[in-house]
């Protein structure tokens, strides 16, 4: 996710693009060979943006969606992108988490026909622990929203495969930034889909994570995908294995220094003065380095133990 979620607001973006012909395209789109297509986010296109990345597959008899995007605009835009390449059936959509900024166009895809699979987790948490991402003063209409989004209808627990035709998709789900991620592994592009398991040079948003099997999925990552194409869900462009590792470079520092600055005794703001400028100083020109401060806290809590994060409910 991102830092707010001008969420759902779908409609009022409708009449501000629809006022603005020449307003920069919500997203992007990459084309990365064989039906594969990553849809970016446009930080040019400012308040009407898709909030997070997405994708798809065409393949010979159908096609497959990653994520949906933080509004229903960015979503109604993408299946119109689609369907500019193609009238197959939009045959599945995947949440790779339950943020919103993932998740909030899922009923456009359904509408189209699509079935929307993603980890078990992510139908307990979507419709409650999205709330917390509009703080104490969510109004009654968004906790409408958040309580309406369209739930995924076939679940999983460790992965599933889909085809379309003869083309494997490998769904697989793996731990560290909410608990509840899934990547999907296309090897006839050789991409992965990553959802917000990668972050290309981008500070990541941590509320939820645990950034010691964060490290170990994404070295299960690279062992498993060393050519890929790797889609982030937030991060200007899709990258390769050498920006993963950056990534992953970014948790294992995040961790060291505050490990370091917990050594000497150090705690709260005190903690977050000592390693703020060790980030800045090798960090500072990556996306979203406003997440530093809250990357350090929530790390910290992580190390000593006293990280809330969401609980999956018994099945
Ligand atoms: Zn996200």
């Amino acid at each position: 996710m991102r830092i707010k979620f001008p969420v759902l607001a779908g409609s009022i973006c409708i009449l501000v693009c629809a006022g603005l012909a020449q307003a920069p395209a919500a997203f992007t789109l990459h084309d990365l060979g064989s039906g594969a297509w990553a849809a970016i986010d446009n930080p040019a296109a400012k308040s009407a943006r898709s909030g997070a990345n997405a994708g798809f597959i065409i393949g010979s008899d159908g096609v497959a969606v990653i994520d949906t995007f933080e509004n229903v605009a960015a979503a109604q835009t993408l299946l119109d992108e689609i369907r500019k390449k193609t009238n197959l059936p939009i045959r599945f959509v995947v949440n790779t988490h339950y943020h919103l900024d993932h998740v909030a166009g899922n009923s456009i895809f359904a509408n189209a026909g699509a079935t929307i699979l993603a980890q078990e987790n992510v139908r307990v948490w979507e419709r409650t622990e999205n709330a917390k991402f509009f703080g104490p003063k969510i109004t009654t209409q968004q906790k409408e929203e958040v309580e309406s989004l369209g739930l995924p209808s076939i679940t999983y627990k460790d992965g599933v495969t889909l085809y379309l035709e003869r083309r494997a998709l490998v769904v697989r789900s793996l731990l560290g930034h909410t608990g509840g991620d899934s990547v999907v592994y296309d090897s006839s592009a050789n991409v992965v889909f990553c959802g917000d398991l990668f972050w290309n040079h981008t500070l990541p948003n941590l509320i939820d994570a645990s950034t010691k099997p964060w490290i170990a999925t994404l070295d299960t990552l690279l062992a498993d995908y060393p050519t890929a194409t790797f889609v982030p869900g937030h991060g200007n462009e899709p990258g390769q294995a050498a920006d993963v590792r950056d990534f992953r470079g970014y948790l294992i520092d995040l961790r060291a220094a505050i490990q370091k600055a917990q050594a000497d005794g150090k705690s709260g703001d005190a903690l977050v003065d000592a390693v703020l400028p060790q980030l800045q100083q090798k960090y500072g020109s990556w996306n979203f380095f406003a997440f530093a401060k809250s990357d350090i806290k929530y790390t910290d809590a992580e190390l000593r133990g006293t990280k809330r994060i969401p609980e999956p409910s018994a099945q």
